[in-house]
């Protein structure tokens, strides 16, 4: 049995990129841990969901707790920072509660103890860029490299991501997942992945909310991103230095298919994957992207989950298993 943890930005990140690897980790008897640096406190919900007294962060605590249950996690803590919201920037700023600007070792240090407490053996943090640039995310990935340095445990690392060449192919190829991305913008709760697919990582719109109303067109076509790769590390600034030299929509979402090291077929804990995304319903209402999809679309967009792992160099032979 090994122990796993899975640290991510905001309640439905955890979901929509790892749902299920999580479910087969804990099918194969695993004990996985997941820790939110956030509670996503400033997504958007639509008017009158939430109950009187209840803050949206509240309630989004209330639906990673029930996510977690579906996967069957074994713990789930909270760093106990703030949302910073989509258009924030990274940089440290220690007046302010927000996680992308946290200071690194102090975040670090409160996640290298649970590290520690769980004796993990693998943390999942995301790629340099956050999967589509969000600070939150980035800082994840700061984050989580530095607790794992700290942690007397001395986890394997392994950047959840997007396989970029993936999704642009289907943008182009598949009529039902484009239709469902243009229909985005009639949607009132959206979530995460439905917004990197619609909207590129567009810096106008908030964190958990694609404001896609976008007359019909994609709104990926005409996102325009400037993200910065700003990491320190050696090796990550040499790869996020390739993504920086083209700032396209297409190069700032997840990561280069030939770059990534883990393709995890999730497929037989699909239903478990969507009982999760489902229990983020603040964020992801029946009209979402997602809910619009077919089986077999479900299955194209959501039934593969990738991983790099940053010690490993990425070759013909795609892995199957985040243990590989
Ligand atoms: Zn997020």
């Amino acid at each position: 049995m090994s122990s796993i943890v899975c640290f991510h930005a905001h309640p439905d990140d955890e979901a929509l990129a790892s749902g299920g690897t999580i479910a087969q980790l804990v099918a194969e008897q695993h004990r996985v841990t997941l820790v939110f640096a956030t509670r996503g406190e400033v997504g958007e919900v639509d008017d009158g969901f939430l109950g009187a007294g209840t803050t949206l962060g509240e309630a989004r605590e209330a639906e990673a707790r029930k996510a977690a249950e579906i996967l069957g996690v074994a713990g789930i803590e909270f760093l106990g920072y703030k949302d910073s919201g989509l258009e924030n920037t990274v940089g440290e700023d220690e007046k302010s509660d927000e996680f992308a600007k946290s200071n690194v070792d102090e975040a670090a240090t409160r996640l290298a103890k649970i590290l520690d407490d769980v004796g993990a053996d693998i943390l999942t943090t995301y790629d340099p860029n956050g999967g589509y640039g969000h600070p939150d995310h980035i800082q994840v990935h700061r984050v989580g490299n530095r607790a794992a340095e700290m942690a007397k445990a001395k986890p394997r690392i392994l950047w959840a991501t997007m396989n970029r060449d993936h999704f642009m192919n289907l943008r182009e190829t598949n009529e039902e997942v484009r239709l469902a991305m243009e229909g985005v913008g009639e949607s009132t709760a959206e979530g995460e992945l439905e917004h990197e697919l619609s909207k590129g990582g567009d810096e106008k719109s908030g964190d958990e909310k694609g404001d896609a109303s976008s007359g019909g067109e994609s709104a990926l076509d005409k996102s325009e991103n400037g993200n910065e790769d700003e990491d320190e590390d050696e090796n990550v600034a040499e790869d996020g230095n390739k993504e920086t030299e083209n700032e396209t929509p297409e190069n700032n979402f997840g990561w280069p298919e030939s770059e990534i090291t883990h393709f995890i077929d999730v497929t037989d804990y699909i239903d478990q994957k969507m009982d999760s995304i489902k229990a983020h319903a603040s964020q992801i209402g029946e009209d979402s992207f997602f809910m619009k999809l077919s089986p077999e679309a479900r299955i194209i967009v959501l039934g593969t989950e990738w991983f790099v792992d940053p010690a490993q160099k990425p070759s013909d032979k795609k892995l199957g298993s985040i243990f590989d």
